[in-house]
């Protein structure tokens, strides 16, 4: 029998502002659709973590047994700056000032993107489509919404009719936003001047001359909004009705919102029973982000270099630091944040090097099974992983018990405290147990290490420098950097 007939899972649906049972359209199959990133950058750590929230979803969705169809886009065109209607494409900017073609900026971030991903040990999707393979699918829908009666043409452009498509259907149910609110809070801003009303939104822009990214429509020379693409790609693959919509909280609002009205006014039908979103991890007090420089790029976690942490952190350690809470919580980013999952992170690695080492007993003085149903629980609650981790280390607590003496396991209990460790750390977490945190690879060096800071330092106080500098310069030629800073000196190791 599949997991999902026991287990009962439950989704919080932005839709609806609250968690409700799920069931997906067709029994045992799910269609999951996630915005994907603009390739115009490195991906920095916020981008990582509203990915990593799905990547969870995705793996433990397919534990329960489902068959998912995992879509997740690449946006290569149509994204203007500040995600407004009118001003430069991202990416034909950063192909201009790079003097560059477009298509290779799309292609240097998108390998860094996928790299990024692996190392963190994420799931690849199961479709991975891009916006400009799908201008045909795009230009159908517009298509289709002006023949309904919800867009208008104007010199070249196409707009979405936001007050005639409110009039019979609810602009805003996402967002919990009123049309009328909208009116008093948008500016008129410069370039808009076609639009009827400053809510409508494009779906084809006409390209002026020096737009290089432009494709040929029955309405000019052009391209497409940017909210189009995640509906043309989307139903291409899921269907017009499809279960899961994700993406990061700030895409609520206009992104989701225009790909909701979109469909209905193409469609006739609400495309999505569950919309869910991933909430934001924020550094210094804001929002993690490229545009205001407030952001922290993955590679810089593996090496240490970045002057908001103390020392290098496997992605492991990072991953579990951002699974510690809930993908619904805003997440501060400290390396005291950091530091701790570390610890936390080894203790459970050891623990399970422990656990591999237990013999069993004649009977249980633990309750292993119920144990188990308490992880399940955790994740069928809104795939609360901060709560299933605590439930690990309730079991970390029964293998040092059992490894003291203070508590015994059946052999039976034994299996299953086993393979439900394994299930949840590597398959639904999606750790992994590395070398640099198995304490008889990596933990050693680092001990290794630590013992020739001790050395080095009290070379200085003696104020042998040559020894000193010997140790910093002969362990950097070995690849493993110190870095002296006001709180003592680090390593990192590459
Ligand atoms: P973008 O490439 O800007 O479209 O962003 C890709 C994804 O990263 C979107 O789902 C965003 O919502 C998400 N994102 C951007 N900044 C952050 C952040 N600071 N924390 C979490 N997710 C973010
Ligand atoms: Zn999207």
């Amino acid at each position: 029998m599949q997991l999902y007939k026991e287990q009962h899972l439950k989704i919080y649906n932005s839709l609806s502002g609250q968690k409700e049972d799920f069931s997906p359209i067709n029994e045992g199959h799910i269609g999951m659709y996630v915005c994907g990133p603009t390739v115009y950058s490195n991906v920095h750590l916020g981008n990582v973590r509203t990915f990593m929230s799905f990547d969870v979803i995705f793996r433990y969705l397919r534990h329960l047994g489902y068959k998912v169809r995992y879509v997740r886009n690449i946006t290569d065109a149509g994204h203007l700056e500040n995600d407004a209607d009118s001003g430069e494409d991202r990416i034909a900017k950063k192909a201009r000032l790079e003097e560059i073609e477009p298509m290779e900026v799309v292609q240097r971030y998108t390998v860094d993107f996928h790299n990024i991903l692996n190392a963190f040990n994420f799931l690849p999707p199961s479709i991975e489509p891009t916006a400009t393979g799908h201008i045909i699918e795009q230009i159908e829908l517009i298509k289709n919404i002006i023949d309904n009666g919800f867009a208008y043409v104007v010199n070249g452009s196409v707009y979405f009719d936001v007050h005639k498509f409110n009039a019979s259907n609810d602009y805003g149910k996402l967002s919990k936003r009123k049309l009328e609110d909208l009116i008093h809070n948008t500016r008129e801003l410069d370039g808009q001047s076609d639009k009827k009303n400053p809510q409508d939104f494009a779906l084809w822009k006409r390209a002026e001359p020096q737009h290089i990214m432009r494709w040929p429509s029955p309405w000019s020379d052009g391209f497409p909004g940017w909210h189009l693409e995640c509906t043309a790609m989307s139903t291409k693959y899921l269907g017009e009705h499809f279960d899961i919509h994700g993406g990061g909280m700030d895409l609520k609002f206009p992104h989701h919102e225009c790909e909701i009205a979109q469909n209905e006014a193409a469609k006739g039908q609400s495309p999505v029973n569950y919309w869910m979103h991933a909430n934001m991890l924020i550094m210094n007090g804001k929002k993690m982000a490229k545009s205001t420089g407030n952001y922290i790029l993955p590679g810089e976690i593996f090496t240490g270099d970045n002057p908001n942490i103390s020392k290098a952190y496997s992605p492991s350690v990072a991953r579990f630091f951002m699974l510690q809470a809930h993908y619904r919580s805003i997440l501060d980013f400290t390396n005291e944040g950091l530091l701790a999952s570390e610890k936390g992170f080894n203790r459970l690695m050891d623990a399970l090097s422990v656990l591999n080492g237990l013999s069993a007993a004649e009977r249980s003085t633990i309750a292993v099974k119920a144990w188990k149903q308490k992880c399940y629980d955790a994740m069928n609650d809104d795939f609360n992983s901060p709560i299933l981790i605590a439930q690990l280390f309730e079991a970390v607590k029964y293998i040092n018990q059992i490894k003291d003496g203070k508590a015994s396991i059946s052999s039976e209990d034994l299996n299953v405290l086993k393979e439900t460790m394994q299930v949840f750390i590597f398959d639904v977490l999606g750790l992994e147990q590395s070398s640099e945190t198995s304490p008889s690879g990596q933990g050693k060096l680092e001990g290794a290490v630590e013992i020739l800071i001790k050395l080095r330092q009290e070379a200085r106080v003696n104020k042998d420098f040559a020894l000193s500098d010997k140790i910093r310069d002969e362990l950097a030629a070995v690849g493993i950097q110190l870095k002296d800073g006001k709180d003592g000196t680090t390593f990192s190791i590459n």
